[in-house]
């Protein structure tokens, strides 16, 4: 039946110390209204903009990681259109000479994802419209903060694989220092294109749904879409090209705006801004200050012997990964159970908790020592599950386990003692055993209660056997 044909344009706010043209912040998270403004970023008369060299450094690193051919000259356009809070009425963005293009990322499965296109441009100022009044403010703060736009081919299939491909560009985005990528927090956006067609044949009508900012909501409006679309043309109707928002509450796209001719931007170049040529030399730099990319990553740790889906999960998560090398570095044991207990354990306490493992108190180190010590048989996998919330909370493994008196008992007397005193006190049990050996386990149980968790389960069991027979 009938196929989807996705291509997907994202906007990552670029993470730098100053705006793409002036030396405002990037960041105005939290600030009041307009005070992280200037001249170049109000756009007043007579202003001139500067060219963010660590902005097109960054785009220059995504680009040549998303595979693109980085053009030898690259230039800004000026893209007209009249909004409250964009005050150049146009927005400086980039045309025909992008920092990037015809690249490619390839899926878990193989399958390679066009990049068409990796651009630099600046944000607008943000709207608000205050409840309580009839009236609309104007906030700059953001007015002139980097970005990059980049777009796919339309070589998406599924609104899975689209999901796929944004986990992957932010964890690149992210492992490369680029951007925060953080839909939640703004610094991730995608509209999503979507058209369907009988497979192998011309691309149809697309759809554009605009302002995703989550990708549990592009991969949900895509499926939303492709029903919507199939049984329009089920129904021998046809699929009109619009423009298309989405609903979070009732989980439906709804009709912007009809898109019957494409709007006219006049784009031409800046004349405050020459073209730049992208020095070999440059790339070079930028080529070899590149950090280890996530496929990268996920390779050495495949290495290192963890399951595919442990190492997948690690590599893509920069807060993870930077925690596993540190973890890695100090601890002997082996690393898959170390992402065992990192992705199992830890994972948990910190979701059920609504914790960042950044904003949490748990070090690489301290995982690690707490792992030593079930290796080194000191404590038990039940004491160290027990005490991880504490070592989360930034405790010391070694010196909780002393404080609480939760060493393992391995010392063989004592636990002899412990399972002569059991056996003498349960006639009964000992008498079942005789019949059915799995009872031995009901003794077992009272020695572990009796030293209070602390006796080696092992060592405990041998001596019932060797006593029981
Ligand atoms: P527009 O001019 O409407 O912005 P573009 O050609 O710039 O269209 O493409 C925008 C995005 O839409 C790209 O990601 C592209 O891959 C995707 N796209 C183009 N045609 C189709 C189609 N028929 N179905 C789905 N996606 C498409
Ligand atoms: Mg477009
Ligand atoms: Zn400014």
């Amino acid at each position: 039946m009938f196929e989807a044909v996705i291509g997907l344009e994202i906007h990552l706010a670029l993470r730098t110390g100053s705006k793409m043209f002036c030396g405002c912040a990037a960041e105005s998270l939290g600030l009041l209204p307009n005070v992280n403004t200037c001249p170049v970023c109000l756009g007043l008369p007579g202003s001139l903009p500067v060219v963010n060299r660590e902005a097109i450094e960054k785009a220059l690193r995504f680009s040549l990681a998303l595979n693109c051919q980085v053009p030898e000259v690259t230039q800004f356009h000026r893209k007209h259109y009249y909004y409250p809070d964009a005050p150049k009425n146009y927005q400086i963005s980039q045309f025909d000479r992008p920092v990037g293009e015809h690249g490619f990322v390839e899926l878990e499965a193989g399958r390679r994802i066009g990049v068409t296109r990796c651009h630099v441009e600046e944000d607008a100022g943000r709207s608000v419209h205050p409840p309580y009044a009839p009236y609309s403010l104007v906030d700059l703060n953001r007015a002139g903060a980097p970005l990059i736009e980049m777009v796919t081919e339309p070589d998406l299939r599924t609104p899975e694989e689209a999901r796929e491909f944004l986990v992957k560009i932010r964890a690149i985005a992210q492992a490369l220092d680029v951007s925060d990528a953080s839909p939640e927090a703004g610094k991730m956006r995608a509209d999503v294109n979507v058209s369907i067609r009988l497979p192998g044949e011309a691309l149809g009508t697309k759809v554009e749904v605009k302002n995703l900012n989550s990708f549990k909501s592009v991969q949900n409006a895509l499926a939303f879409e492709i029903k919507r679309q199939t049984d329009l043309l089920e129904s021998g109707r046809s699929v009109l090209q619009e423009t298309r928002g989405w609903n979070e509450g009732g989980q439906r796209t709804y009709s912007m705006r009809s898109k019957e001719e494409t709007a006219d931007y006049r784009y031409f170049p800046d004349p405050d801004l020459p073209p730049m040529r992208v020095a070999e030399k440059w790339l070079e730099t930028v080529r070899a200050a590149t950090p280890e990319l996530p496929d990268a990553k996920r390779e050495r740790y495949r290495e290192l012997g963890l399951r595919a889906f442990d190492a997948g999960l690690i590599a893509f998560d920069v807060e993870l990964a930077t925690f596993f090398d540190r973890a890695v570095r100090v601890y002997e044991g082996e690393a898959q159970l170390l992402a065992n207990w990192l992705n199992g354990d830890v994972a948990g306490h910190l979701n059920a908790n609504d914790l960042a493992l950044s904003r949490s108190k748990l070090s690489p180190e301290n995982l690690a020592s707490l792992l030593t010590l079930v290796d080194e048989g000191a404590i038990s996998g039940k004491t160290a599950k027990d005490v991880l919330p504490l070592v989360i909370d930034g405790g010391d493994p070694k010196t909780i386990v002393e404080e609480r008196g939760l060493k393992q008992i391995t010392d063989l007397g004592a636990i002899e003692a412990l399972v002569d005193a059991v056996i003498a006190a349960n006639p009964a049990v000992v008498e079942r055993v005789k019949e059915n050996p799995k009872v031995i386990n009901v003794l077992l149980g009272q020695v572990m209660k009796e030293s209070r968790g602390k006796a080696k389960p092992d060592a405990v069991r041998e001596l019932l056997n060797e006593k029981l027979g």
